[in-house]
């Protein structure tokens, strides 16, 4: 097989994008991405980095697939069930495409345990459902200078902002407390609502790591009730333990504008 000819067959529909040139394409192709979770949304942002063309994938999930998963997955199958589920993930996004090097890893996230995973990412995205491993992710990705895409959904709503060091806030500015009433498995969720979320972050990824668009600079707030979205600012706290330390670049310096940090944060199923 010629792969050159091929690859470039294979991508030739989104580089007729108005602005999306070769040397987008190629960036996509050196890039590399560390995704947290291959849950509903998860699946949907590997889907969708790999699908473009993506050089790498970092994929991190612990634990086996169970039954219960099944309503919102794309890449793993009934045939998976009582198996590593990021192994099984993996192997269905290298048989989808070669031009993708996948990596799987089962296991827990700590800021210790993602420390030797992230040389050479260019972007972090946070797609798991429990608030240790996201703020290990959130410290981690800033002790790096490594942006941070954060994913999250809880029933017909969801939320994505890219926080990026030395010019965003960060996760802890956004959601300084755990919400009371979390419960990782206690969430409804379909798998509709964690794909759509999952494709708003795959093309988030793609603007931010090509240079193609611009990323959005706030928080984007979705409900797949009546398909409204909203974009606010955030406060960055001053003092924070996590952000607070790097210069500020960009807006997020100030921290007198008038608006207030949402609620508590959804979960990804
Ligand atoms: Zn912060």
């Amino acid at each position: 097989m010629n792969v050159a000819v091929s690859t470039n067959k294979r991508f030739s529909r989104q580089l007729l994008h108005d602005g999306f040139a070769e040397d987008h394409q190629e960036r996509l192709r050196s890039s590399t991405v560390l995704l947290a979770g291959a849950g509903g949304v998860g699946g949907q942002i590997a889907y969708g980095l790999v699908g473009a063309g993506i050089g790498k994938l970092i994929l991190i999930h612990s634990g086996d697939l169970e039954i219960e998963d099944l309503n919102r997955q794309t890449v793993l199958k009934e045939s998976a069930i009582g198996l590593p589920r990021v192994e099984a993930a993996a192997e269905r996004l290298r048989e989808y495409s070669s031009s993708t090097i996948v990596e799987g890893h089962d296991m827990p996230i700590t800021t210790e345990s993602l420390a030797p995973l992230l040389k050479g990412v260019d972007l972090i995205i946070d797609a798991r459902h429990n608030f240790p491993e996201r703020r290990a992710m959130n410290r981690a990705a800033f002790e790096k200078r490594t942006p941070l895409l954060f994913t999250a959904m809880d029933a017909l709503e969801a939320q994505m902002a890219l926080f990026v060091p030395g010019s965003t806030g960060c996760l802890e500015c956004l959601y300084p407390d755990d919400p009371p009433y979390w419960d990782p498995l206690a969430f409804p969720v379909f798998g509709a609502v964690a794909h759509a979320l999952g494709a708003f972050a795959a093309m988030e990824a793609i603007k931010y790591v090509t240079g193609f668009l611009k990323p959005t600079e706030r928080l984007c707030l979705f409900d797949m009730g009546d398909y409204s979205i909203r974009k606010v600012k955030y406060r960055r706290i001053e003092g924070c333990p996590v952000c607070a330390l790097l210069p500020i670049a960009s807006v997020y310096a100030s921290n007198t504008h008038s608006e207030r940090n949402p609620g508590s944060l959804p979960v990804n199923r």
